[in-house]
């Protein structure tokens, strides 16, 4: 990874509290994780009548019904990591989606999980190396480029945007906070594309003028995180110094 060697990363820790909103532990994990799923319940119909236009209708059941099977997985899993999380996850998705986005979303979970190893916890370099590992991942899978109208258009937007915030100096929020918004960005910007991969890639020319459900429902798991690690910094905060649970 091309890093420049003059450019710190994050500003100064500035006391207890700073440091301690820098680190993503499991309990975040399984917050985002629930996030997740609650925003894939109440878009599920947005997210299928986007794959009406373009594809085969299935998309919001079908992520859905993963992540349903997904809590439903780590809720039970104790003692957890946010690797061994992140792992389930995947093989979850893989074992109970069809269609392109179990393989696309199990992967990519999969990936984000093995990067993030055995630790109990994580800063955001960490996640930024979770982030490419599920990137390279579901382009290994999908041999999607940005541009083809699928969800690396709002997954490497997203990466590149919390790694440029990492790099200028931000912190694990911002950096989230930039990545959920360019992700989002990336989402609509998939409206005036011709899908070049996937089903939608049959309609050619009909496919422009829709937005890609894939980018969408990725776009919405980085909103996720933001939400998940603002409110899991609001919660440190509020605990008492020195307590990590
Ligand atoms: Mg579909």
């Amino acid at each position: 990874m091309a890093v420049g060697l003059a450019v710190p990363w994050g500003r100064p820790s500035t006391g207890p509290g700073r440091e301690a909103a820098r680190i993503v532990d499991v309990g975040c994990v399984r917050l985002w994780l629930t996030e997740v799923a609650g925003s894939l319940e109440a878009e599920r119909d947005f997210l299928t009548q986007l794959d009406a236009a373009i594809g085969d209708a299935d998309h919001g059941i079908n992520m859905h019904r993963g992540f349903t099977a997904v809590m439903r997985r780590v809720d039970g899993l104790d003692p957890a990591t946010p690797g061994t999380l992140l792992k389930t996850a995947g093989r979850t998705f893989v074992s109970t989606v069809g269609g392109a986005a179990g393989p696309l979303y199990g992967t990519a979970f999969l990936q984000a999980g093995d990067a993030l190893g055995g630790e109990p916890s994580f800063g955001p370099r960490r996640l930024l190396e979770a982030l490419r590992a599920s990137l390279d991942g579901v382009q290994r899978i999908g041999a999607a480029s940005e541009g083809d109208k699928t969800m690396v258009d709002a997954l490497a937007p997203a990466l590149a945007a919390y790694q440029l915030e990492l790099r200028t100096g931000g912190s694990l929020e911002t950096a989230v906070r930039a990545a959920s918004q360019a992700a989002s960005d990336g989402a609509r910007a998939t409206v005036p594309m011709q899908a070049r991969k996937g089903r939608a890639s049959y309609l050619g020319p009909r496919s422009v003028g829709h937005q890609d459900p894939g980018a969408t429902s990725t776009a919405l798991m980085f909103a996720a995180l933001e939400r998940a690690v603002v409110a899991d910094r609001s919660q440190r905060f509020a605990r008492p110094r020195g307590s990590r649970s």
